[in-house]
């Protein structure tokens, strides 16, 4: 195995296909080298859905936290509730991270499970 110089479909740019790369692909079993550079597949994968559980939340304010594992808590506000449920602490929770204007925020949030409250 070597360091392969790939061309992206997309863009066009060159990227490179690291051994440690290829390692990891064939340990995951897939096969094929990658079709696109490092900044389009970022682009083309889809937005996705995280799940967090609440931190807290406070129903006069309207807001709160979701802890993350692997990225700082995200905001939740009232208004990224979808069923109009309030969230209580410990409840696991889906959501779409999105871009607001006070910074990322958590929206379309769903509650998966609730603890016994
Ligand atoms: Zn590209």
């Amino acid at each position: 195995m070597q360091d392969e110089i790939l061309y992206c479909a997309r863009c066009g740019i060159s990227f490179l296909w690291t051994q440690e790369e290829q390692k990891v692909a064939v340990r995951h079993q897939l096969t094929g080298a990658p079709t696109h550079c490092p900044g389009c597949r970022r682009l083309l994968s889809p937005a996705g859905r995280e799940r967090g559980q609440v931190k807290w939340y406070d129903p006069r304010k309207q807001y709160g936290f979701i802890v993350r594992t692997g990225h700082p808590d995200i905001y939740v506000h009232r208004s990224g509730l979808v069923d109009g449920h309030l969230l209580r602490p410990g409840d696991l929770v889906e959501f779409e991270v999105i871009t607001t204007e006070r910074g990322l925020a958590a929206d379309l949030v769903q509650i998966i499970a609730s603890p016994p409250h």
